[in-house]
């Protein structure tokens, strides 16, 4: 039987009890996210670092089988990258599939930009997918096109004013159809001075007004060779009383450890031991 208090993201009391693993199979991405170098990982749920290990879903059931074994207090298998998860939605939906079968009890998350999970909603829920997160910076596409760079949305691209319009219009259908059908829903913005950081109330006001369940301020953190290199990462005190804004509208994350897209292990504990599995899984 599944314990969904056994996230350690969603709920504070499991995060120094319960280990969760990112398994990195989705190596494109549908959206050009001005924060991120595509030479790291997906920075919406990641903090930029090596390049990960790419699995293919088999060898990605392989390594969770063997993390299993030295992890007991593993509880949560989640995809986040290192690009989208929907943007390689074959190859994450194989994987979560493959992961349901051998591990009935595992949590399973999925982490995306929004773009493109829509199709796959009702799949996610069949397989009983019960934690999302979505990346969403502001609501408005004069400020997504800041944020932007391009979307590829059904083969098209799309630039400018419409790259958010497009993107928007995409995420909110997601979170209000994982809503109705009762799955978890993180939002995670991320905090970029003097483009969306005046907006994060209004955010965290409307996705409430959603049904979303957690809302995670990330701070930028400012990446060579991207548009937002030269700003300054928030500090700690400005992001404090942020999510204590956000506090009025839903419930901040407050223990966010910008994992990695091969993150494995309690938060921001990331287990050695694992690495070393996932060196070997991608070999297989
Ligand atoms: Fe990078 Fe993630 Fe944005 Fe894609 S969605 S551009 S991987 S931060
Ligand atoms: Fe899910 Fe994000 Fe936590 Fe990973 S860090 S398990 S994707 S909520």
């Amino acid at each position: 039987m599944k314990d969904f208090t056994k996230h350690p993201c969603f709920n504070k009391g499991a995060h120094h009890t319960n280990a969760r693993v990112h398994l990195p199979v989705a190596p494109q991405c549908n959206v050009k996210c001005n924060y991120c170098n595509r030479k790291f990982d997906c920075v919406n749920e990641s903090r930029p670092g090596v390049t990960s290990n790419v699995l293919q879903p088999e060898q990605a059931l392989e390594y969770v089988k063997n993390l299993k074994n030295i992890m007991p207090e593993l509880t949560v298998v989640g995809i986040a990258g290192p690009g989208d998860p929907f943007a390689n939605a074959e190859k994450t939906m194989k994987t979560l599939r493959l992961v349901k079968e051998e591990f009935p009890d595992m949590l399973l998350c999925v982490s995306t930009n929004g773009l493109n999970v829509g199709p796959y909603i009702d799949e996610l829920k069949e397989l009983d997918v019960s934690h999302v997160t979505v990346t969403l910076n502001s609501f408005r596409p004069e400020t997504l096109e800041k944020i932007y760079g391009w979307v590829r949305y059904d083969k098209r691209g799309y630039f400018g004013k419409s790259a958010g319009e497009v993107l928007l219009e995409k995420q909110v259908a997601a979170i209000k159809k994982m809503k109705s059908l009762d799955m978890v829903v993180k939002v995670n913005s991320i905090v970029i001075p003097g483009v969306n950081d005046n907006e994060i109330e209004e955010v965290a006001e409307k996705i409430a007004e959603m049904g979303v369940d957690l809302m995670n301020t990330i701070p930028l953190f400012p990446v060579k060779d991207t548009p937002f290199e030269d700003l300054t990462e928030p500090s700690s005190e400005w992001m404090k009383a942020l999510r204590q804004k956000v506090e009025t509208y839903l419930p901040p994350m407050s223990h966010c450890a910008r994992c990695r897209a091969d993150a494995a292990g309690l938060l921001g504990k990331d287990s050695a031991e694992a690495a070393q599995l996932l060196s070997e899984a991608a070999k297989l």
